[in-house]
């Protein structure tokens, strides 16, 4: 069995005037993350990871935030379309272990809603999407709420 692992970071900023969507999961909170897409920070860390893994380059390559198509996207159809590729290249997803730092909002009472629906989008069993939060003990650019930050290890196989 041909076994592969891959790694993925992203950042977005935490802005006023956006809703705030972390694991393809709306999150009541004052603030919202800021980018082209849906900014769903964790989505796109795990992304970046599946991609790694397959050697397929980043999510920047594949849906660049020039391109107007991606306007507002829905980070789960990005996701969509990064399995797809990583399925094209003969691989299967393995699992994911993910990490997302924030000092606010609460992340842990929205975990099992964002397995639920990771593993949805992911055609695989919620054991085999680990999601965990931290805060970064009020240091730097997390610790001060300025944004949020994720972190996604993935492992994919091929039989
Ligand atoms: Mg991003």
């Amino acid at each position: 069995m041909n076994v592969r692992v891959g790694m993925g970071f992203d950042v977005h900023r935490l802005v006023e005037g956006r809703d705030l969507w972390l694991g393809g999961v709306q999150i009541p909170y004052k603030l919202g993350l800021l980018g082209h897409s849906d900014a769903d920070v964790l989505i796109h860390a795990l992304c970046d990871a599946l991609l790694g893994a397959a050697n397929l380059r980043d999510i920047g390559f594949h849906f660049p935030d020039t391109n107007p198509k991606y306007k507002g996207i829905d980070s789960r159809l990005l996701l969509a379309e990064v399995i797809k590729l990583v399925k094209q290249k003969g691989y299967e997803f393995g699992n994911a272990d993910i990490t997302v730092c924030a000092e606010q909002p609460k992340i842990n009472p929205h975990i099992p809603a964002m397995q639920a629906e990771l593993a949805r989008c992911l055609s695989c069993d919620e054991d085999c999407v680990s999601i965990k939060a931290t805060t970064t003990e009020k240091l730097g650019y997390t610790g001060r709420g300025e944004g949020i930050a994720a972190y996604a290890t993935v492992l994919i196989y091929k039989k």
